[in-house]
């Protein structure tokens, strides 16, 4: 078996070459650490290079070139916005989609926590794709769909990472009926890892986990990144070492996709006809706009973009706003991709031969301050927290 790409650093895993096979001879397989790429059935493949000229990577980055708009928006529905990641933007572009008989596509965990792309048909399906999932979603089936709905004549919006969106817009060949919505990406780790936290989770805590916010907000954890677990038994643990440790090992960059690091969309040179993104910092450059309860930065990268946000804005509370404003805060992946740890390849060997647990007492161990928390209590925390947000707003 041959393999399609050069070397890691250059595969996202989109399937865009397995979708474009005409002998359907290219699987996608996962490695060691749970990334799927793509392998060649030499046996049956003709040579015809259509799997090489289509990869979004090796044929250079594709984006809208006209300068994006920049806004701050809040839905006006606040039962939305504390539904959704950030400002409810995703759920007023899929209503617009919705209401003209459209489909849309997004990324869900399924009743056995996997990511996966689906799609929907009704608001009720699509309320499945709301809350960023910080995790690869597999594309099986995603293209195959897409292209049944779009020649049936039925509008289609697609919802991903930026290397999903561009891989899913070259195989549509910029149909008139597809819209697409990235997001500025921190970048995703792998299904396998996410599954292996949940199933150490478990042990921890001795109950089934039932669902994962990786995105929770309640009356008391406002717009922050806080992951919450929901157990059998109804509990929410959104408090614990253990529940926040997906997100601790997120961000220790250690784990995500090997071309995350390089990742050509880091910057506002965008795929989709329309981004999605926190609005971070906005408490510092609209203070007056700013809202515990989550802002999403919104950026219309194109002309069929810039119709939907116009159909869509009075659903909507928004300000204009530009690429400094919104780089002013945290906003980093908006000019560029995260670093690797400096310890990236001893984690990858590590979680290779010791597992899961093995790597996340090492590179995200519990700390004085989750030891002083859980003395502290849930609630004084909280409150302390809370009233350091509203000191700086
Ligand atoms: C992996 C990942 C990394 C991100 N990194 C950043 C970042 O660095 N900076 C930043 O400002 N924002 C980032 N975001 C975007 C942010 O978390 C919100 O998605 C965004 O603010 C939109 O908010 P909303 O309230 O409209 O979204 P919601 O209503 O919560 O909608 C979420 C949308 O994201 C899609 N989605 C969720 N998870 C995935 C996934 N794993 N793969 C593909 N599509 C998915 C859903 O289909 C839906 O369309 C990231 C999101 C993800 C999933």
């Amino acid at each position: 078996m041959d393999i399609v790409y050069e070397n890691k650093q250059s595969c996202c895993g989109c399937g865009l070459c397995a979708a474009v096979c005409p002998k359907k001879c290219i699987q996608l397989i996962d490695d060691k650490t749970g990334f799927p790429y793509p392998v060649i059935d030499q046996t049956v493949c003709i040579d015809c290079g259509k799997c090489g000229k289509s990869c979004i990577i090796k044929n250079g980055y594709e984006y809208f070139t006209e300068t994006p708009d920049f806004y701050a928006v809040k839905h006006k529905n606040k039962d939305i916005v504390m539904s959704s990641t950030s400002g409810g933007i995703f759920t007023a572009v899929s209503d617009y989609i919705l209401a003209q008989d459209g489909v849309v596509f997004g990324a869900m965990l399924d009743e056995n926590l996997n990511p996966v792309y689906s799609y929907a048909e009704t608001q009720k399906d699509r309320d499945r794709f709301r809350g960023s999932k910080y995790v690869k979603c597999s594309s099986a089936g995603l293209f195959e769909n897409v292209e049944i709905f779009l020649k049936s004549g039925r509008k289609v919006l697609v919802t991903g990472t930026p290397c999903q969106v561009s891989a899913v817009r070259k195989f549509a060949k910029d149909h008139p009926g597809l819209l697409t919505m990235d997001f500025i990406c921190h970048g995703t780790p792998s299904a396998k890892f996410f599954k292996d936290y949940i199933c150490y989770a478990q042990s921890r805590c001795r109950k089934k986990i039932v669902r994962h916010h990786f995105r929770y907000k309640s009356s008391d954890v406002m717009w922050s990144h806080t992951e919450a677990n929901i157990l059998a038994d109804g509990t929410v643990d959104s408090f614990s070492y253990i529940s926040q440790l997906c997100k601790n090992l997120f961000y220790a960059n250690a784990n995500l996709n090997p071309s995350c690091y390089t990742c050509g969309y880091t910057n506002p040179r965008r795929p989709g006809d329309i981004t999605m993104a926190d609005y971070w910092g906005i408490e510092m450059v609209m203070p007056d706009f700013a809202d515990k309860r989550g802002t999403s930065l919104l950026l219309v990268n194109s002309s069929k973009g810039r119709d939907i946000f116009e159909a869509i804005k009075s659903e909507l509370e928004y300000k204009s706003s530009n690429l400094a404003e919104a780089t002013a805060g945290h906003q980093k992946h908006l000019l560029k991709p995260n670093d690797p740890n400096p310890r990236y390849a001893e984690f990858q060997q590590d979680y290779i031969e010791r597992g899961f647990e093995y790597c996340a007492k090492k590179f995200a161990p519990l700390t004085w301050k989750d030891v002083v928390k859980s003395v502290l209590g849930e609630t004084i925390v909280r409150r302390i927290k809370s009233r350091l947000y509203r000191a700086t707003i």
